[in-house]
C-alpha cells in the first residue's frame, strides 16, 4: 500500500507530520505502508509557480490513497485564481473524478460540552453525510445573467442529475452503511424539483441491490430542521451536492470542534484524498497548538475506505478515544481554565494508546 502525504500550508505539515507518526507505527506493527510527500498549495506555489505541480500529481498516481493537511493563507490571497493555494485541491478533486464526499459528525461524550446544542441531544452522535461532489446545480448548464423576453435581467443555473451520477453516489452511500448501522436517509427536494424526485426514484432502484440496508427519503427542509432536533435518528444521509453542502456544515458545527472532523472523498474505484475539514488556521501555524486529531482519524478513514484495513481503522479511532478519555485536551477543544497539550503531545499519547 502507498500513501501520498500532501501536507500543503499554515498548519498542514504539523498536523500531517502527526498522522504519518500514527501511520509508522502502524507499519512497524506489520502494515506493509509506503509513504512519499510532495508538495501542494501555496508551498508548491513557492517552490514551482504552481498549486499542484506534475510531480505531486505523479506521486498520487502512484498512490492508492492521498493524505491531504490544508492550504491557503493571506499572503496568497492577491495572487490570480488560478495559481491559488485552493486550486491544487480543487484541481485533484477533477484529476480523480472524487466525486463521493464523506464528512463524519462525531460527537465524543468528553466533547459534548463544545456543541452549542444540549449535551442530552449530541453525546453520543456519529453520522455519516455522503455529499455527492461534482455534478447538480453546481457544475449544470446552462447558467448565466441574462435579459429575458420582458428586457428584464434574470440569472439563472441549471439543476442536473445524469442517472449514472446518481447510481454511483447511491453504491458508496449503502456500501458506507454496510460498514456502519446499515441505515441510509436519502435527502431530497422530491414535492417540488423534477432533479431530485428523478434522485429519489434511482435512489430507489439501486438500493434493490441492498436489501440488508433499510432506505428513507426526507425533504432536505426537513432534515435541516431534523438534524437540529434529533440527529441521533440518522445512520448515513446521502444527498446532492447542493443540500450536502449544506447539511454537512450545518452537521459538523453538531460537534463545535472543528479540530476533530476528519472527511474523505472518493472516486469510483476506492481512490480518495483524505484531509481533515479544517483549513491551514495561519493564526496559530508553527506554534505547536494544532490539534491533530481531525487528520489522524482521516488517516482512520484512508485505512477503512482506501486501503480495506478495517481493523487497523478502528484501533486508530480506539486511540484517539483513549486519549480523550483520559482528558488530553488541545486548545480548542479544552474546556476553559483546564490544561491543554500541544501538537506533539497529543500525537505521543495517541501513539502510546495505540500501543
Ligand atoms: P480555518 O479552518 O483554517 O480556521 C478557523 C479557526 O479554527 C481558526 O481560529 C483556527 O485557528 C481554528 N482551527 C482550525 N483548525 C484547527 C486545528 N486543527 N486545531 C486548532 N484550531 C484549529 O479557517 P479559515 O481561518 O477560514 O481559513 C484559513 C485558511 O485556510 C484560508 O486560506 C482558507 O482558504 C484555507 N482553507 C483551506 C481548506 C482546505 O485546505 N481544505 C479548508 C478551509 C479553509
Amino acid at each position: 500500500m502507498k500513501v501520498a502525504v500532501l501536507p500543503g500550508d499554515g498548519i498542514g505539515p504539523e498536523i500531517t507530520a502527526q498522522a504519518v507518526r500514527v501511520l509508522k507505527a502502524l507499519g512497524n506493527q506489520g502494515l506493509a505502508i509506503e509513504l512519499e510527500s510532495a508538495p501542494v498549495g501555496g508551498t508548491a506555489f513557492d517552490l514551482s509557480g504552481d498549486p499542484l505541480p506534475a510531480a505531486t500529481i505523479a506521486v498520487c498516481e502512484s498512490a492508492d490513497a492521498i493524505l491531504f493537511g490544508s492550504v491557503g493563507g493571506p499572503q496568497y490571497d492577491t495572487l490570480p485564481r488560478a495559481q491559488r493555494p485552493e486550486q491544487g485541491l480543487l484541481r485533484l478533486r477533477k484529476h480523480f473524478d472524487l466525486f463521493a464526499n464523506l464528512r463524519p459528525a462525531i460527537v465524543y461524550p468528553e466533547l459534548a460540552h463544545a456543541s452549542t446544542l444540549k449535551p442530552e441531544v449530541v453525546a453520543g452522535l456519529d453520522l455519516l453525510i455522503l455529499r455527492e461532489l461534482t455534478g447538480d446545480i453546481y457544475f449544470g448548464q446552462p447558467r448565466g445573467v441574462r435579459t429575458n423576453e420582458a428586457g428584464e435581467r434574470e440569472g439563472f443555473d441549471t439543476m442536473r442529475y445524469t442517472e449514472s451520477e446518481i447510481r454511483r453516489i447511491a453504491h458508496t452511500a449503502f456500501q458506507a452503511a454496510r460498514k456502519r448501522s446499515g441505515r441510509v436517509c436519502s435527502v431530497d427536494k422530491a414535492n417540488v424539483l423534477e432533479t431530485t424526485q428523478f434522485w429519489r426514484d434511482v435512489v430507489t432502484d439501486v438500493h434493490k441491490e441492498y436489501t440488508d440496508i433499510a432506505l428513507s427519503h426526507m425533504y432536505v427542509d426537513n432534515a435541516a430542521m431534523q438534524l437540529i432536533r434529533n440527529p441521533k435518528q440518522f445512520d448515513v444521509i446521502v444527498t446532492g451536492n447542493m443540500f450536502g453542502d449544506i447539511l454537512s456544515d450545518e452537521a459538523s458545527m453538531l460537534t463545535g470542534s472543528i479540530g476533530m472532523l476528519p472527511s474523505a472523498s472518493l472516486n469510483a474505484k476506492g481512490f480518495g484524498l483524505y484531509e481533515p475539514i479544517h483549513g491551514s488556521a495561519p493564526d496559530i501555524a508553527g506554534k505547536g497548538l494544532a490539534n491533530p486529531l481531525a487528520t489522524i482519524l482521516s488517516t482512520a478513514m484512508m485505512l477503512r475506505y482506501s486501503l480495506n484495513q478495517p481493523a487497523a481503522a478502528d484501533r486508530v479511532e480506539a486511540a484517539v478515544r483513549k486519549v480523550l478519555a483520559q482528558g488530553l485536551r488541545t486548545a480548542d477543544i479544552a474546556e476553559s481554565g483546564r490544561p491543554t497539550v500541544g501538537t506533539q503531545a497529543m500525537g505521543d499519547a495517541v501513539l502510546a494508546a495505540l500501543g
